[in-house]
């Protein structure tokens, strides 16, 4: 940690070269940490074998590097780390079930519940696998009642809450295809890196609770969350690799005028027209978020003033 105690981090998925939507969650991070003068770390969440696209994260660093963007410490890779999400895993066990339920099965059960749209898993497993079936994945049992509510504080967006029985269900910690799941190693590696600040894409604030949860269960600290927006694509999509996202570094393009100021401009921050090099505009870039986020801490404050003089 530094002297400040700040940690933050950026943690893509080395799926293919980076495009504009993650650069903006890559520059809230960064940003985020300069202006605490903390430390910000580089985790390459390199799990999904089957969707690592070769040198991606060669890519990725070059990328960061051209933007100016400077990573404290040694780059970390996931697929280096397993043996520490065993550990958590055998933690939980307790907690976690073998599920043995193939997607069409679950779709199948939903349908028969007539929840075809819900997102949760059915349970059918929880109390045991069906005879004669085997052990696909791994899934953690989420609370009944109360102790499901999970509430988290965004410093963006806000109070968040999820309730895990009925938002969510019991969530799957390792595979049917053995890989590890992103829940689970997310929480292990930033508690074990030392996380204090997680920024990331709005994309993932879905996610929180359930990594709150697997903070609670392995007796770890909670860091504070910041989800950005993600940046959308002209039919509305989220910007991905998926939906034809274009890589923003092109070899020879010019990373200011085609990456930079617009990430920046996606995230509301005014760079002056004269900060026309790097450094200028990571120093001008750093000013105007913590301006953003001074402002942002002051309007709530004087939001929950005012609920309170009306209580
Ligand atoms: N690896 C995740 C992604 O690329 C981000 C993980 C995180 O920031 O928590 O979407």
């Amino acid at each position: 940690t530094s002297s400040t105690g700040y940690t933050g981090r950026f943690a893509p998925s080395p799926t293919g070269p980076l495009h504009l939507g993650s650069l903006v969650a890559a520059m809230a991070s960064y940003l985020d940490a300069r202006a605490h003068q903390g430390r910000w770390l580089l985790r390459i969440e390199d799990l999904d074998f089957d969707r690592n696209v070769a040198d991606a994260d060669r890519h990725i660093l070059h990328s960061l590097q051209r933007c100016g963007m400077h990573w404290d410490g040694e780059v970390s890779w996931q697929s280096q780390r397993q043996p520490l999400y065993e550990q958590a895993l055998e933690q939980l066990a307790t907690q976690v079930y073998p599920c043995s339920c193939s997607r069409k099965e679950i779709a199948d059960s939903r349908l028969r519940a007539g929840v075809a749209a819900s997102q949760v898993y059915p349970g059918t497993c929880r109390t045991g696998l069906a005879p004669g079936k085997t052990a696909r994945a791994w899934r953690l049992r989420v609370p009944d009642g109360e102790a499901a509510v999970f509430q988290f504080e965004d410093r963006l967006l806000g109070a968040q809450t999820q309730d895990l029985a009925s938002e969510v269900g019991d969530f799957v910690l390792k595979r049917a295809d053995g890989f590890w799941a992103y829940q689970l190693a997310v929480v292990v590696d930033d508690a074990a890196q030392g996380i204090s600040h997680v920024v990331r894409g709005a994309d993932l604030l879905d996610s929180t609770a359930r990594q709150c949860y697997l903070q609670q269960l392995l007796g770890l600290p909670r860091p504070a969350y910041l989800h950005v927006p993600v940046v959308n694509n002209a039919d509305g999509e989220k910007l991905s690799k998926q939906t034809g996202a274009l890589a923003f570094d092109r070899g020879d393009n010019d990373l200011l005028q085609d990456a930079l100021l617009p990430a920046a401009r996606f995230l509301g921050l005014h760079i002056s027209p004269s900060a026309n090099n790097l450094n200028a505009f990571w120093d001008n870039a750093t000013a105007a978020w913590a301006q953003q986020i001074a402002l942002h801490q002051a309007h709530q404050a004087d939001q929950l003033h005012q609920q309170q003089k009306q209580q």
